[in-house]
């Protein structure tokens, strides 16, 4: 049995003192809960210190946005996985589709991101997924297994514990268009067999696969109860607390 995982990935919002705040209403809003699953918000470097003094003691992890490919040296405005676990932080993301956009981040960078996560101690959410005209092309498999082969295989320790996959369509990505169930389906069954080819049954069997993608309260229930969907990783929905506890709702519902 695979263990949710609701992930908040904030994105550029939300300050130390917002992000304290935001924090804290997920918090009293669970408050005296026993949560079936696990609990993680993502806010910028900054506010990871704050929003980790907020989490202390409450089923509410924090994690990161995307780290340095490099560990410490002259690396002008980077920030490392082992500083980042002293911040507070116990995932980070990788690959989100904005850096692979934004930034044209590679594969040969993720594969070093993630190596030092899990030097660090920390557990890595690697993201990947289709653009539109991949999916329309008929192509998103192939897409999937591209990104997937690309990644996996170069990695020194990944196991189903120390890393996470996302399974984020960029066309739902902020977009208010959600994956159907049954292409969410398709795709994470066919994403559990690659890993399977490539990091063995058991593995696959046991890692998470985090489906994202304009994921809400109403339809949270619906995609986290598939049976190759383990969780969300979150972005806009994420931003308001009754919203993010909405959609804990919806894995609890989906996992009873
Ligand atoms: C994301 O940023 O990973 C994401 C899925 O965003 P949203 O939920 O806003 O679509």
């Amino acid at each position: 049995m695979r263990r949710y995982l609701v992930a908040g990935n904030w994105k550029l919002n939300k300050g130390p003192a917002a992000g304290a705040e935001l924090a804290q209403a997920v918090s009293n809003l669970l408050q005296g809960r026993e949560l079936k699953g696990d609990v993680l918000v993502c806010p910028p470097y900054v506010s990871i210190p704050a929003v980790s003094a907020v989490a202390a003691g409450n089923p509410v992890m924090t994690g990161a946005q995307n780290c340095a490919d490099q560990n410490e040296g002259a690396y002008t405005g980077e920030v490392s996985p082992s500083m980042l676990k002293e911040a507070g932080a116990r995932y980070v993301i990788v690959a989100h589709s904005e850096r692979r956009e934004y930034q044209r981040e590679t594969d040969d960078s993720f594969v070093a991101k993630i190596n030092l996560i899990h030097q660090a101690g920390l557990k890595a959410i690697f993201c990947y997924g289709e653009k539109l005209e991949e999916r329309k092309a008929g192509q998103a498999q192939a897409v999937v297994k591209a990104q997937l082969e690309g990644v996996l295989p170069r990695l020194e320790s990944a196991d189903a514990y120390n890393t996470v996959l996302a399974y984020e369509p960029v066309w739902a990505i902020g977009t208010g268009e959600t994956a159907t169930p049954e292409q969410a389906q398709e795709i994470h069954a066919y994403s559990r067999q690659v890993v399977g080819d490539l990091l063995g049954a058991t593995v696959a069997e046991h890692m998470r696969i985090l489906y994202g993608g304009s994921c809400k309260p109403g339809n949270a229930r619906e995609l986290i109860g598939l049976p190759d969907v383990d969780g969300g990783l979150i972005g806009g929905a994420t931003l308001k607390a009754e919203d993010f506890v909405g959609i804990i709702d919806g894995a609890e519902a989906a996992n009873g």
